[in-house]
């Protein structure tokens, strides 16, 4: 086994493949994961670059991109040649991190990533197999010799199987290894079976150890088969995608591979994510000022939606997907009680999503305007200044891969209400007299998922919030203290290359 210390003498050329990654493109954390990641990774002495295709978002981003005089065409069937260029870029955070974009208008050039607000593009399948195979071309023709290629969710996951399947691969890629991270389980891009064609494989490779999943093709499977190493977003995850429960049905694939799993826990970009620096707030603080700091910020939200102006009215926030895994239909009976009973609380949602989540909050928005503010639709700067403004911040999610939002809650001084599940249960430590009594309560669980388990441990924190505001505070000042930076999960991610490199080496040997 390889010590840490002998890893970063042996530097390793790694590079991320994804669909999104922040300034460029994004729709949840794993922009936020892949636009941090190899910077950090990059620190510890590593090349790193990033894959990704451009999306009209990267045209907006503003971020210096360039065209290079790099194109290719891939064979997507015997009678459409789809032709590409790179354009390169580079992390504004990270100047030595290069982005290459795979620029194809007409598969990437859209109004959205993946679909409209009546569903999924149909052509999915065609664009993240393009993307696949525009990204192999692309990693052989850029000139650096790949150690490690760290695929990303579903619309990599079959990357690992066509670089296996390549006999042509140029020196670039020969001593790889592959990282498949499972960043959210419940997205496998899963399609009718023709879809296979799309990838230029021979069909031989469309069976139960490869792409094929109940007579239909599954990208992320693929990925999770036939990748060296398999990484999800925190430990608890990890070991719950292999239970019938969480494993969306791809339990017994992550069982055969469970040598080859484990759990790596997001960190946040404090350069981003940081209430002492953050330019998107109306006024910044620490761990000794959060309560004017917190109040400056929850007041101009208080202006900013028309709210009843009090300083002391708990503020609720939400910000996040209005998708059925983060618990709506918890969160929409609660908000209903709060505000039918004129219970003393202010609410504050922020999100983009499902239709149905959309008209039940726009409902009740509109009866309860002066205590229920709502914002649809995606915004960063409000979702930085709810995380600043709010004293508690729900999260209630039926499922959490690793969840980020939990994290810049504790970040920012604003007690957590989670499940306990998957990276919630892993990053947030529950309220009660034991973690209270040895400082480690940073915020609160839910002991029965249902909208009253969420009702109850939102009284309880509100409990405490006003009868027993020492302990409210200690709760804040624990978690705005505690270190959540990139730094120790880009060396776990370190270890896991080094580790994975010398299996496979050792592995060659013996063949
Ligand atoms: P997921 O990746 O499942 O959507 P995470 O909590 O891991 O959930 O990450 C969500 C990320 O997306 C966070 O950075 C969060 O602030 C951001 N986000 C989600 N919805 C919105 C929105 N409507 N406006 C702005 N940011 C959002």
């Amino acid at each position: 086994m390889l010590t840490s210390r002998k890893i970063r003498a042996t530097k390793v050329n790694i590079v991320y493949l994804t669909t999104e990654a922040v300034p460029f493109a994004k729709t949840g954390g794993l922009a936020d994961v892949c636009g941090t990641l190899p910077s950090r990774v990059a620190a510890l002495g590593h090349r790193a670059a990033i894959i990704m295709p451009a999306f009209r978002s990267v045209y907006q981003s503003h971020a210096g991109v360039e065209p290079t005089d790099i194109s290719f065409a891939i064979p997507m069937s015997p009678r459409k040649l789809v032709g590409c260029r790179l354009l390169r870029g580079r992390l504004p955070s990270a100047h030595h991190v290069p982005v290459w974009f795979i620029d194809q208008p007409q598969y990437f050039d859209r109004d959205s990533l993946y679909g409209t607000a009546t569903g999924d593009y149909p052509d999915n399948a065609e664009r993240f197999a393009f993307f696949c195979r525009a990204a192999i071309q692309a990693m052989q023709r850029i000139g650096w010799n790949f150690d490690i290629v760290h695929c990303n969710d579903w619309q990599t996951g079959p990357i690992p199987s066509l670089l296996a399947a390549d006999r042509d691969l140029s020196p670039a890629l020969e001593n790889h290894a592959t990282f498949m991270t499972v960043h959210n389980l419940a997205y496998q891009g899963n399609f009718a079976k023709s879809a296979f064609e799309w990838l230029g494989l021979d069909w031989s490779h469309f069976n139960q150890n490869e792409f094929e999943f109940y007579d239909r093709v599954n990208f992320l499977k693929a990925g999770i088969a036939a990748a060296d190493t398999i990484t999800t977003v925190s430990p608890r995850y990890a070991k719950e995608i292999q239970t019938a429960e969480h494993g969306c049905g791809l339990e017994a694939v992550l069982e055969n591979v469970a040598d080859r799993v484990s759990g790596i826990t997001n960190g946040i970009d404090q350069s981003i994510w940081n209430p002492e620096t953050d330019t998107k707030l109306v006024a910044n603080y620490d761990v000794k000022t959060w309560q004017e700091g917190k109040l400056a910020n929850k007041k101009a939200l208080q202006q900013q939606f028309g709210l009843e102006q009090s300083d002391d009215v708990p503020m609720i926030g939400l910000v996040g997907r209005l998708a059925e895994q983060k618990g709506w239909d918890l969160i929409l009976p609660v908000l209903h009680w709060h505000l039918r009973e004129n219970r003393p609380t202010q609410w504050i949602v922020l999100g983009s999503g499902d239709a149905h989540y959309e008209r039940q909050l726009r409902e009740l928005n509109e009866a309860h305007p002066n205590r229920f503010a709502l914002h649809v639709g995606f915004n960063d700067m409000l979702a930085h200044r709810i995380e600043a403004g709010s004293d508690i911040f729900l999260m209630p999610s039926h499922y959490e891969p690793c969840g980020l939002n939990q994290l810049y809650s504790i970040r920012y001084g604003t007690v957590p209400i989670v499940t306990p599940t998957g990276g919630l249960a892993d990053t947030v430590t529950d309220c009660d007299e034991q973690s209270l009594a040895n400082r480690t309560a940073t915020g609160f669980h839910l002991h029965t998922v249902t909208a009253q388990g969420l009702d109850d441990a939102i009284g309880r924190a509100l409990y405490l919030r006003y009868h027993q505001p020492r302990l409210w505070a200690q709760i804040i000042d624990t978690g705005m203290c505690q270190d959540w930076s990139w730094k120790k999960s880009a060396m776990e991610y370190e270890s896991l290359y080094a580790k994975t490199l010398a299996l496979k080496s050792a592995a060659k040997r013996t063949e």
